[in-house]
């Protein structure tokens, strides 16, 4: 066979499919193993891999979708052959945790594992690559049918390799893992001399030998005078280093590196051995090597699986320096990206400048504006908001994009103060001739006190800018210790949550709502409660920002939107219910795409007329994204919800824009009715008032808890009262005895 042919991957599997049995025999199966969160990538899978066989034996499967069900899965399972594995399931680490956990908890050393990921900027640590014996790593895009079988074919080689040669298993352990040493090795020189190295090593023989490889220039050359040099050497074979192999003096090394070039298989003689590494494309390589003693048959089989690692080694090689291009860079705005931002913040640290700081800034309601405007349009914002940076900047801050809408700086602290990178977002940004305002929070750290891992500040940095988006968008937040602190009393609070979720210790309360004119009872607000496992209430203003933050409001939100609609139709059923059950929607839960979606289902499955049911919204969720918002709200008129607009005041609507709003009532704030007997006053609540009147809307007043507050208010004009004067938040029994007892009186 000769060494043009261009594509040794094809020659792999014609000569695997080329040995399967005519009959139908129905050899043992691999077993192989395909992690994945995305149905898809499974389907796709068994398709490209639908009848193949592979040394003879067919391919079973087994489906898994995230890390938990896997642990779940491979703790009854034996013998997987190999495990396709995606990188970032659950979360970005899923992949490399389950990897963990196959090596570390259940013991599979044989097992093969290809990890796929689908963004690569994904491509794990080198080290993990390394210290887990991970076979193979491929990007999702290269999976076409037929690199999907080469490395299927190689890795499940590899594996039966290691599963029948048991003779000398420490031998072959040493092998994988010093093959795999070889991985990230840069460069080809350094991988050929490391190579050289190691097959002297393994069997036992000072390292007297060449390596060789087709030369860099080779494309340009007529085929049939390919050119291959000595890339490596060692002990008295040093000289020939770069030499062509057609000049080597030596005849019988001359001729053995022929013979195994062309022949594409390895050659043992008396006093040497050559042996055959294929390649990517078409760079083979062949290394020579002086043997003072023939080696046993074992060790020749032992020798083979180096040389196919390597193979697969030599490819990653590629691949590598591929992936690290993609892996540190942002490919749609051409910046450097996450880890490569991590990489240079390292770099600040060990030079421990004085002074530096690391900002995140994080564009606005970035996610509206793509839902909004659509995906070419935000493209379009980030890449003026990329040259804005890049143009204002100079050359002292290093920049990248973090991630989605978020730009990680790096520099000199008197370069990003506040009021700087507030400049840098004055002027609106032109996209298709059109101006766009945009605003944007800032997370900020200080480098001082860091050592070490640039990803510790980044983590500091986007802590703080959580901060920012949670209480004020638009502004800046530096990090502080005790936020750090925070974070992790936040985590501890968080996994209680979920659990309470979880086991339904988290019910709701409902307070009533009444007309301060007549008294009459007009509605009930749903408000959530969670007593802890030792009984204690724990305050929803305590634990709402932490399910806002965790995305479980999502669910809760959902959750707590049932129980509110049919606490409702039984109370409707009793005869007794006002005219509507008000319930808290978070910012979060209104911004998720389904959320009309969820009420109509929530009011479907309950048989609640939508009129009777209001979501309290807050002012802020109207400021954070008006188009957005607007859509949103008519749809919900159209369904015949009701709309009240919570703690007005507190945030910054806009009164014009308020106007076009299909809202129905305004809440005033409980702090602007309780300063109602302070000096204060009821100015604010007066002022409410009088704008709810102009806009035509309802008003309600919470907080109510003196006599005081409701006749002021009452006389002022305010429609609506709700606090505790005049019934605290209840459960649903002691609601019913408040309701009945009042029903008595008049
Ligand atoms: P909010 O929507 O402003 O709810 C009114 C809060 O005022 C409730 O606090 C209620 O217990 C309290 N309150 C009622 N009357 C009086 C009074 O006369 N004096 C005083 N000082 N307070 C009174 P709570 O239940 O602690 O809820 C706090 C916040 O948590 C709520 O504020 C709301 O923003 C949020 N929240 C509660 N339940 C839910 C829920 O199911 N979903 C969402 N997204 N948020 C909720
Ligand atoms: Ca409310
Ligand atoms: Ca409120």
């Amino acid at each position: 066979m000769s060494i043009e042919q261009d594509d040794d991957d094809e020659l792999f599997i014609v000569e695997d499919l080329a040995d399967i049995p005519e009959t139908g025999k129905l050899a043992r199966s691999w077993k192989i193993a395909i992690v994945d969160d995305d149905e898809d990538v499974h389907r796709t899978t068994c398709f490209a891999l639908q009848y193949v066989q592979i040394l003879n034996r067919p391919l079973e499967f087994i489906h898994t979708y995230s890390k938990e069900e896997t642990r779940r899965v491979f703790a009854g399972e034996t013998d997987i052959a190999v495990i396709l594995l995606d990188v970032v399931m659950e979360t970005e680490h899923a992949g490399l945790e389950l990897v963990s956990f196959i090596r570390d908890e259940l013991g599979w050393r044989d097992t093969r594992i290809i990890l796929r990921t689908g963004q690569p900027g994904y491509a794990p640590e080198e080290e993990a690559i390394r210290d887990y014996d991970i076979n193979d790593y491929k990007t999702k895009n290269e999976l076409t049918r037929k690199k999907l079988l080469t490395s299927l074919t190689a890795a499940i080689r590899s594996y039966e390799q290691i599963r029948t040669i048991d003779a000398s298993r420490r031998g072959l352990h040493q092998i994988i893992t010093s093959s795999s040493a070889f991985t990230f090795e840069h460069g080809i020189q350094t991988f050929a001399s490391g190579v050289i190295t190691q097959i002297a090593a393994l069997c036992g023989v000072p390292p007297e030998g060449l390596l060789c490889a087709q030369g860099e220039f080779s494309d340009f050359d007529e085929v049939t005078h390919q050119v291959f040099n000595v890339i490596a050497s060692a002990g008295h074979y040093s000289n020939l280093m770069n030499c062509p192999i057609d000049e080597i003096i030596d005849s019988k090394v001359r001729e053995a590196l022929r013979h195994v070039l062309t022949k594409r298989e390895p050659l043992f003689t008396d006093h040497s051995m050559t042996l055959y590494f294929s390649g990517r494309g078409n760079r083979p390589l062949a290394a020579y090597v002086d043997l003072p003693f023939q080696l046993s048959e074992i060790n020749q089989n032992l020798l083979e699986v180096f040389c196919s690692n390597l193979g697969v080694c030599l490819d990653n090689l590629s691949l590598v320096s591929q992936l690290k291009n993609h892996a540190y860079r942002d490919q749609l705005l051409k910046l450097p990206n996450r880890l490569k931002f991590i990489d240079q913040i390292s770099l600040a640290l060990a030079e421990n400048i004085h002074g530096q700081m690391v900002a995140l800034i994080d564009i606005d309601d970035f996610a509206e504006i793509n839902d909004v405007l659509g995906h070419r349009y935000g493209d379009l914002l980030l890449k003026a908001v990329a040259d804005r940076l890049r143009e204002r900047l100079g050359k002292n801050i290093f920049f990248a994009r973090i991630s989605g809408d978020v730009f990680g700086l790096l520099g000199d602290q008197h370069l990003l103060e506040p009021e700087t990178l507030r400049q840098l977002f004055v002027d609106p940004f032109t996209i298709e001739e059109t101006a766009h305002a945009v605003s944007m929070s800032v997370g900020i750290v200080a480098l001082e006190g860091y050592d070490g891992d640039g990803a510790e500040p980044l983590k500091d940095a986007s802590i703080a800018l959580k901060r920012s988006k949670i209480h004020q968008r638009g502004s800046y937040t530096l990090f502080t210790r005790s936020m750090g602190i925070e974070i992790r009393e936040r985590a501890t609070l968080m996994q209680h949550l979920h659990r309470a979720f979880d086991a339904e210790r988290l019910f709701l309360m409902y307070q009533p709502q009444i007309d301060l004119v007549s008294g009459q009872f007009t509605g009930l607000e749903a408000l959530i409660r969670w007593r802890n496992d030792d009984g204690v209430l724990i305050p929803p203003n305590d634990f709402i920002p932490l399910a806002e933050y965790s995305g479980l409001i999502i669910s809760l939100g959902a959750w707590v939107l049932r129980t509110a609609c049919f606490m409702m139709v039984r109370l409707q059923k009793a005869g007794i219910a006002p005219e509507r059950m008000g319930v808290n929607v978070s910012v979060v839960q209104f911004r998720q795409d389904d959320f009309i979606g969820i009420v109509e289902q929530a009011l479907q499955d309950t048989g609640l007329h939508p009129s009777s049911l209001e979501l309290e919204i807050t002012e802020s969720v109207t400021m954070s994204s008006a188009a957005m918002f607007e859509t949103r709200l008519s749809k919900l008129k159209t369904l015949g919800v009701k709309i009240a607009i919570d703690d007005f005041g507190t945030g910054f609507s806009s009164l014009s824009y308020l106007d076009k709003l299909p809202v129905d009532r305004l809440k005033i704030d409980r702090a602007f009715v309780n300063q109602i007997d302070t000096p204060e006053g009821p100015r604010i609540a007066e002022l409410i008032t009088q704008l709810g009147k102009k806009l035509g809307l309802q008003v309600i007043a919470e907080g109510v808890e003196h006599e005081i507050h409701w006749k002021t208010l009452e006389a002022m004009g305010c429609h609506e009262g709700q606090g505790f004067y005049i019934g605290r938040p209840m459960l649903e029994d002691n609601l019913r005895d408040w309701i009945a007892s009042r029903a008595a009186r008049t």
